[in-house]
């Protein structure tokens, strides 16, 4: 990989026969395929207002993307870098900057291309960046900590409260940009647990996940949050010089996610490091930790289905994980609506990795002698229901396309 002004990479061999979906490639061309133009990168604006990158994609498309905050934020193209590269890889587009990135933060993304590739062999492809390697000192001391009002960031913000320095508030993630009211109240939640805290309260508004995760073909979770985090944490890197990004699973939960310990201090640049914090607890001993908090259980926010614009609707498996959690600390909170609504629970939609976390949430409910048969019932059946759910869509379509070929068949 290259990151000179002047080296383009062009991939040959089995690596440039994958490379198809623009429709520029041309298998048949062998190595001398014409070559695709790269995304590039103009970053705009400048002071104290908002940063601004406008993409062209390798088809002429055009992009903006915004991220706004009450503290100035790094105008340079290097915020820009992992929320791109995780793009191009996915899309299979090189990228070029027409301004410097930050040296270490360019060399960290040829290792972060090795994970992804390691990880998503079939999805993600390997990409060239060209860009100049710059660097700017900053002589920022501050450690900032992701702070969405969920269990992993009320444990960083508690135990951590030593050293941190600044809570991050970000709106564009895991509410939706145009979803102001929710925005509203959950700003409102932070900004009292960061007073309540001791803490200042950054509060940052983005596109990027508007802009890139809905339109391309990108998972949130599993692709593209930790480099949204990054975005973020590289464009407050004249207040940071740490950045603690609040971890989602323990070392036993490890797999493959957007957010982990591989992955997000390879994010780090020559002034802003990224820390992936906590392997060793699991989710219930942080909830523990976290129960006796006042500011915690007065604020948790843990919902992101959100149905009607509920703060935490306590149907959806993170609400319902989370509640059994609370129940099994004994922890009094009081965000959730009264007791877990059984029949809902039954009709949670899980994804694979909700049912680990239930069962686990069941073992812990059951090894503290706490009965509750009806809600065990009622989380087993949803578990069993996610398995049978891919199948039935499966022959429902496998059904409707017999069916199609059949009535094809009859009308000619
Ligand atoms: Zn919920």
């Amino acid at each position: 990989m290259s990151w000179s002004k002047s080296l383009i990479k062009v991939p040959v061999g089995p690596e440039a026969a994958r490379r198809d979906e623009s429709g520029l490639d041309d298998a048949r061309c062998g190595t001398l395929r014409p070559v695709i133009s790269p995304m590039s990168v103009h970053v705009e604006g400048t002071g104290a207002g908002p940063i601004t990158a406008r993409i062209t994609t390798p088809s002429g498309a055009e992009a903006r993307v915004t991220t706004e905050s009450n503290y100035p934020l790094d105008h340079s193209h290097t915020p820009w870098l992992p929320p791109l590269l995780t793009a191009g890889m996915r899309k299979g587009w090189d990228i070029t900057f027409d301004g410097p990135v930050d040296s270490t933060a360019l060399r960290g993304a040829s290792e972060v291309q090795k994970v992804f590739l390691d990880w998503y062999p079939k999805r993600f492809r390997e990409v060239s960046i060209s860009a100049e390697p710059g660097r700017v000192a900053t002589g920022a001391t501050g450690v900032g900590c992701f702070f969405s009002g969920g269990v992993d960031s009320f444990y960083s913000a508690i135990t951590q409260s030593d050293r941190i320095t600044h809570l991050i508030f970000v709106h564009g993630f895991d509410i939706g940009i145009d979803d102001e009211s929710l925005a509203i109240r959950a700003l409102a939640g932070a900004r009292e647990s960061a007073a309540e805290l001791g803490k200042p309260l950054i509060e940052v508004k983005t596109t990027i996940r508007s802009a890139f995760g809905n339109r391309l073909p990108l998972d949130w979770g599993y692709d593209f949050h930790g480099a949204a985090l990054a975005h973020v944490g590289l464009a407050l890197s004249q207040h940071l010089s740490t950045v603690i990004i609040p971890s989602s699973n323990c070392r036993e939960e490890l797999a493959p996610w957007g957010s982990h310990p591989d992955l997000d201090p390879l994010w780090s640049s020559g002034t802003v490091v990224f820390e992936h914090h906590e392997l060793d607890l699991q989710r219930l001993g942080k909830i523990r930790r976290i129960g006796g908090n006042r500011t915690a259980m007065n604020h948790l926010r843990v919902c992101w289905e959100n149905p009607d614009g509920a703060f935490n609707c306590g149907r959806c498996a993170k609400c319902v994980r989370t509640q059994i959690g609370l129940s099994v600390a004994g922890a009094q909170c009081t965000t959730f609506p009264g007791g877990i609504d059984v029949r809902a629970v039954r009709r949670m939609n899980l994804r694979s990795r909700d049912r680990g976390y239930l069962k686990t949430a069941l073992a812990a409910m059951q090894a503290s002698g706490i009965s509750h048969a009806e809600l065990r019932q009622a989380v087993n059946t949803a578990i069993r229901r996610s398995y049978w759910t891919p199948a039935l869509f499966y022959m429902r379509s496998a059904g409707a396309r017999v069916g199609q070929v059949i009535r094809r068949s009859l009308r000619r």
